[in-house]
């Protein structure tokens, strides 16, 4: 049976771990032809490699989101290969340092803004010029995060990175509905990968407080995430654009 990203070309950044891995892996069952970007090639090539076992078509491009050229490489680079480019995950991000909005030093703040929304601005840039070249047509997913619909303390760098690709989304939306190109986020809430990994080393009560929290009362899976990313990138979801969609086991309600 067909999948429902069947013979889409998908690019991914931050494929190398946590959820972009896990949404590769997703995508790779669902049919899609995967070009896959990371800033570290280990991580890359590993995911390459499993979604090669899944039986998907796909290529690891090294590609650092927050340089333009780089981007446009990725895209070029899908383009050459698979001849198109139907759907796009900009997922790359990284936590930064924490501490208080008065403490954080500016080489922290320039480069998690860097990442996390130049970097999804960049992609969407490029992903965009070649989606209109094509005639029009394809899906976007990006990823902000539960800190980009509600203030977190002690992350002001990452929160108004986050609050920034939602508000990115809603914009583009509703500047390339009429040309067909779907444009949506993802709001994770905390989801057990190497980077939240990182942050319970340095706060190891914090992983049973953020899960005690949801309304679900666990932590999220990071192909939760990524089955929420692949059917926003499919057919499925025609008439589903300018959301920034939360995947936080409720959290947002509460
Ligand atoms: P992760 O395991 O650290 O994966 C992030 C990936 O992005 C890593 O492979 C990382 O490489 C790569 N990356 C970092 N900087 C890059 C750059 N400049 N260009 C290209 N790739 C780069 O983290 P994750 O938890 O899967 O996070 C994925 C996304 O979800 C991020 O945008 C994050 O902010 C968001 N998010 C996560 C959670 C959560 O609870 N985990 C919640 C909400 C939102 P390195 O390993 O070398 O850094």
């Amino acid at each position: 049976m067909a999948g429902i990203l069947d013979r889409k070309v998908a690019l991914i950044t931050g494929a190398g771990s946590g959820i972009g891995q896990a949404t590769a892996r997703i995508f790779a069952r669902e049919g899609a032809r995967l070009v896959l970007a990371d800033v570290v090639e280990e991580g890359g090539n590993r995911t390459l490699k499993m979604v090669q076992d899944l039986g998907a078509e796909g290529i690891f491009v090294r590609c650092d989101v927050s340089r333009g050229s780089d981007v446009e490489g990725a895209v070029a680079q899908a383009v050459a290969t698979f001849g198109r480019l139907d759907c796009a995950f900009n997922n790359a991000g990284i936590e930064g340092q924490g501490g208080d909005t008065h403490l954080c030093s500016e080489e922290n703040w320039n480069r998690v803004i860097a990442i996390n929304l130049t970097g999804v601005w960049l992609c969407m840039k490029a992903e965009i010029a070649q989606m209109l070249k094509q005639g029009g047509g394809g899906a976007i997913v990006n990823t902000s995060s539960g800190a980009g619909l509600a203030g977190v303390p002690h992350m002001p760098a990452y929160v108004a990175s986050k609050h920034g690709v939602a508000g990115l989304t809603r914009a583009a939306a509703i500047e390339y509905g009429k040309h067909g190109i779907r444009i949506n986020a993802v709001c994770p809430g905390p989801i057990r990968t190497p980077m939240t990994g990182r942050m319970f080393e340095k706060r190891p009560d914090m992983e049973q407080k953020m899960a005690r929290a949801e309304p679900l009362r666990r932590m999220g899976e990071p192909g939760e995430i990524g089955e929420a990313v692949a059917w926003l990138c499919s057919d499925h979801a025609s008439y589903v654009t300018g959301l920034p969609m939360p995947v936080d086991g409720g959290f947002m309600a509460t």
